[in-house]
């Protein structure tokens, strides 16, 4: 975080930084895009104020302001830009939100809300981001994490009867029905023919079930066709064989890892490694709820597939994806009060 200490001297400092990450190319308007813009004063909490003539002409107004949040996910925030800078450099730490709250002295509420802004706006812009595809060598697996199926304490109450507790024991798959839903893992491996090829890049879907019918769109949607495609011998799978390289390793036989007669090694082990990361990520969450499951999985899927660059790239990255999202999704999510279907975001 050495490279935020500059801007960590006063809020007028930090809302620069900010500014320059939101406007690399100069400030434009919010509303109509010009870079017919005035500098204005600055508000209390040190945001730079500006005025945009097109606007004001278009508008009839004497002025058409704007600030350097404007229309951005971090409008509606009470925090100054100081402790939104910090908050941000905490949060790549994979921090939870009560240290989160201990180490930028804000109060805890406050910390959780702007986890969720963050992780929710990286959801949102990167994890939805269809450009975003895996190819070449792509390795698959599911995980089970225990989550409270019926967090929410109105839904409890509701349908009338106790909260469900976790980790009960019943036959066949998990679902998120009984508490544990499952997360598809697809990986696409890091290219060792090239010292440059940056880490293996991660795709992590929670997901209700493990049905093929539910993971077709996915796989379909993420992964490039004519990819090799690793998985276990776990029958959800078969349909890869149409349109992909597909071969499995037997866990069954006690088989985890083979060369074939053309060179390719075919196992999981790379996605194996990575659950065993996103399983001690998520434990920082004690007692994490099905609402906001996902959104911490994206968070580090987001942080894993920048894990090769510099603290500083990584920092930037996330803050220009923050600031190209509408955070229409969290909006949605807050008005449903609960995570919203796959089906929706693959339309
Ligand atoms: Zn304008």
């Amino acid at each position: 975080m050495r490279h935020l200490l500059p801007y960590l001297q006063d809020d007028p400092k930090a809302a620069d930084y900010l500014r320059q990450l939101r406007w690399p190319d100069g400030v434009t308007c919010p509303r109509c895009g010009s870079d017919a813009v005035e500098l204005r004063e600055r508000c209390d909490n040190g945001l730079q104020r500006f005025n945009c003539v097109p606007c004001a002409v278009r508008l009839g107004q004497q002025f058409a302001m704007f600030t350097d949040w404007t229309s951005s996910i971090f409008e509606e925030s009470k925090l100054r830009p100081l402790e939104r800078l910090l908050v941000i450099g905490l949060w790549q730490l994979k921090l939870n939100a009560t240290e989160i709250a201990t180490a930028a002295d804000i109060q805890a509420r406050t910390a959780q809300r702007c986890s969720n802004l963050l992780d929710g706006g990286l959801y949102e812009t990167y994890h939805l981001d269809p450009s975003r595809q895996l190819e070449n060598q792509v390795e698959a697996n599911e995980c089970y994490q225990s989550a409270g199926s019926k967090g929410l304490p109105r839904e409890v109450e509701r349908h009338n009867r106790a909260p469900r507790p976790r980790g009960l024991q019943l036959r066949g798959r998990a679902t998120a029905e009984t508490g544990r839903p499952p997360i598809l893992g697809l990986v696409q491996r890091r290219d060792r023919t090239d010292p440059d090829a940056p880490a293996a890049q991660v795709y992590l879907e929670v997901l209700e079930n493990v049905r093929t019918a539910t993971i077709k769109p996915i796989i379909a949607a993420k992964v490039k066709s004519g990819a090799q495609f690793f998985t276990d011998e776990y029958n959800i799978y078969h349909f890869t064989a149409a349109d992909y390289d597909h071969r499995t390793v037997n866990h069954g036989a006690g088989e985890y890892a083979r060369h074939d007669p053309d060179g390719v090694c075919v196992h999981c082990n790379t996605m194996e490694g990575l659950w065993s990361g996103l399983r001690h990520f998520l434990d920082r969450f004690k007692g994490i709820s099905q609402r906001f499951l996902h959104l911490r999985v994206a968070r580090y899927e987001f942080l894993h597939n920048h894990g090769h660059l510099p603290w500083r790239q990584t920092f930037e990255a996330t803050l220009r994806s923050i600031f190209s999202t509408t955070g229409d999704y969290l909006r949605q999510m807050a008005h449903q009060h609960r995570r919203i279907p796959l089906t929706l975001c693959y339309r």
